[in-house]
């Protein structure tokens, strides 16, 4: 049987519950469980599609050029033919330009540090 419920003058095309009238959207006796099911699908497509990674100390240059070549590597993925997406290379070019800078700055502070040990 098809569901009963009406809006605007539109039928629910679903099929109505064994012992009801409505669907499980629409029974008024379910509404609690379909509101469960709706948060918790949107939520499980945020939880189930990502892997959670192990949180990293990124308080200086050292530690943030790991993360950046970890990261690269992750989006390093070609197609079956060799190229690689547009938004992957621009994103790595990204990755790459900040993993330099963080180079060189770490050079400038070992040179920083040297000539102040000179200096002593
Ligand atoms: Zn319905």
């Amino acid at each position: 049987m098809q569901c009963s419920y009406e809006k605007s003058g539109k039928r629910c095309q679903a099929y109505a519950m064994k012992e009801s009238t409505f669907c499980f959207t629409h029974n008024p006796e379910t509404k609690a469980k379909h509101l469960q099911a709706v948060r918790r699908g949107g939520s499980a497509k945020y939880e189930n599609g990502l892997i959670p990674t192990e949180p990293l100390d990124l308080t200086t240059p050292v530690t943030l050029l790991p993360l950046l070549a970890d990261t690269i590597n992750r989006v390093r993925k070609v197609d079956f033919d060799g190229s690689i997406d547009v938004k992957r290379a621009n994103c790595i070019a990204n990755l790459v330009a900040k993993m330099i800078e963080a180079q060189k700055l770490l050079k400038l502070e070992e040179r920083v540090v040297n000539l102040e040990k000179i200096l002593q």
